[in-house]
């Protein structure tokens, strides 16, 4: 049983294949201390997703091991895992329904408080308010269509309420334009706050804030250090 998970993250001799298909990950060893911000680059076909999927347990290592907190991901419950990591995915994924509700996806409990609060650390509140049912529009509805920027803005909202411990972030390959790219930006920076983050990273902003950066290639990482020495 894991109470409050700090979020230090191992791979140990990791190897993974989808099915009986080639190898994608070759033994793979990697430490993704408590906290750390690290940023995953590298050409199309890398691996990148896949590592991501792995710490997210959307898949069991081939070979090895993924631990969260020294305990191996396949010893947790759905329930700690689900708790512990959050997986915000390029679409940031909405569901019809409300703003309110898909905000609350991972936590259904939440009162309205906590999902104003929420979207307001992020810095969602602004454009759902101006919404035609503010927090009570549906987002599938005339009117209620959101924007590749205000939909990244309602997931982050999502994580920051769910609250993991580890976050993992495919970053939206979609341009935004100047004014939402920096929303996004500066949402991205709250959410972040002390979580252990891996985000697939396609934007230079979010490479620039990252503690580390892992440059994939072919399955295996071929550079670790910090953005100003890569
Ligand atoms: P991109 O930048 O395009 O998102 P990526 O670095 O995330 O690429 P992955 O999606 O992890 O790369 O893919 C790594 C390898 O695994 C590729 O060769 C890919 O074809 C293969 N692959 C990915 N998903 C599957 C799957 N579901 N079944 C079989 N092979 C897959
Ligand atoms: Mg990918």
């Amino acid at each position: 049983e894991l109470e409050h998970a700090a979020g230090d993250i191992r791979f140990d001799g990791v190897e993974f294949r989808y099915g009986d298909g080639p190898v994608i990950l070759p033994k793979m060893d990697l430490h993704i201390p408590a906290g750390q911000t690290v940023a995953l680059v590298g050409a199309t076909g890398a691996g990148k997703s896949t590592l991501a999927k792995l710490i997210a347990r959307f898949y069991d290592p081939s070979d090895g091991s993924v631990l969260l907190d020294g305990v191996d991901l396949r010893d947790l419950t759905q329930r700690d895992l689900r708790r512990a990591v959050v997986m915000v995915t390029q679409e940031a994924f909405l569901f019809s329904g409300s703003v309110a509700d898909n905000i609350a996806l991972g936590k259904p409990e939440a009162s309205r408080e906590e999902i104003i609060a929420s979207a307001k650390a992020v810095g969602a509140h602004g454009f759902i308010e101006a919404l035609p049912e503010g927090y009570d529009t549906d987002v599938n509805k005339r009117g209620g269509r959101v924007s590749a920027g205000q939909r990244q803005l309602i997931s982050f909202a999502r994580a920051f309420l769910a609250d993991p411990a580890v976050l993992i972030l495919d970053e939206a390959t979609s341009s935004l334009d100047i004014p939402s790219e920096r929303l996004v930006q500066r949402g991205l920076k709250t959410l972040l706050g002390n979580r252990t983050a891996l985000i697939i990273a396609h934007r230079l902003s979010t490479v620039e804030i990252a503690d580390r950066v892992l440059v994939m290639h072919d399955g295996e990482v071929v550079e670790d250090g910090t953005p100003a020495e890569l």
